[in-house]
């Protein structure tokens, strides 16, 4: 009789991180797809492992064929893994996922600040999260592309995710000339509301406060955007890049 062990994703909740394809070291999952986890080949699935499932940093994965007290990851409490018998780096790990979504390291001075702060932030707390058990993955992402945009339903420049979770509550925004100079058209960015002022790049303070309680604070529902749309300003964004690139001024005033 065949196995029936492998890996179902629920689609409602992932964030398509991308980090159980690159975790799975089985060809579970199909590469090309990525960061979209698709199980592409579940016969190759080793049997009882919960590699994936253990590195999912919003509990998305569970297992056809669970038979054992393994529960995913920021559903609760894990950390009790049943094993895995491929000899790999499958054991359970404490996960953080922090995401950065930016339109623009070039040229757009929030988005370069926003990166540089972030960065100082995650190289301070690293270490101390380690020493409470928790490996940071840091995914980093340039909205390129409208696809790219919309396969990570972006909302807004820059966008900072803790676990799924964006680290605004909500999105507030500005004209923003950086990104109005790349798409000749203009276009609002986010700012950031923090101890009731208004910061076009996050405070570090306001960083480290929001990536340790999305890690230590109580747990809400993981962020579902499955009715995501692109907003308008981001649409406007994307078809004066497009504008510009297919006239080929280069940015020239004829775009602007
Ligand atoms: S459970 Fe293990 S073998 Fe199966 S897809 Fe996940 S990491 Fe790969
Ligand atoms: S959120 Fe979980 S299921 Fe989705 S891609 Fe990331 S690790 Fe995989």
């Amino acid at each position: 009789m065949a196995k029936a062990w492998y890996p179902v994703i629920d689609y409602s909740i992932c964030t398509a991180c991308g980090i159980c394809v690159a975790q799975c070291t089985h060809g579970v999952y199909d590469a090309k797809k990525a960061p979209t986890p698709v199980v592409a080949s579940p016969v190759l699935c080793v049997d009882h492992c919960h590699g994936c499932g253990n590195r999912c940093p919003v509990g998305a994965i569970t297992y056809v064929g669970e038979d054992t007290e393994w529960t995913p990851p920021n559903s609760a409490s894990v950390q009790d893994e049943a094993g895995c018998s491929c000899g790999g780096d499958c054991a359970a790990k404490k996960t953080v996922l922090v995401e950065y979504l930016y339109l623009d390291l070039n040229t757009c001075e929030r988005c370069i600040g926003t990166d540089q702060e972030l960065k100082e932030v995650l190289d301070t707390l690293a270490p101390a999260l380690a020493l409470a058990g928790y490996t940071v993955e840091y995914r980093k992402v340039e909205m390129t592309t409208r696809e790219i945009a919309i396969q990570n339903r972006f909302l807004s420049s820059p966008t900072i995710r803790v676990n799924g979770r964006d680290l605004c509550a909500a999105v507030a925004e500005n004209d923003c000339g950086c990104c109005g100079e790349i798409s000749g058209t203009q276009v609002d960015c986010r700012v950031f509301e923090y101890g009731g002022e208004t910061f076009e790049v996050p405070p570090k303070e306001m960083l480290a406060e929001g990536i340790l309680s999305a890690v230590f604070g109580e747990k809400g529902d993981t962020q579902r955007d499955t009715d995501y749309e692109m907003p308008k300003n981001l649409r406007s964004f994307y078809d004066g890049k497009q504008n510009k690139t297919e006239c080929g001024c280069g940015g020239g005033n004829c775009c602007g």
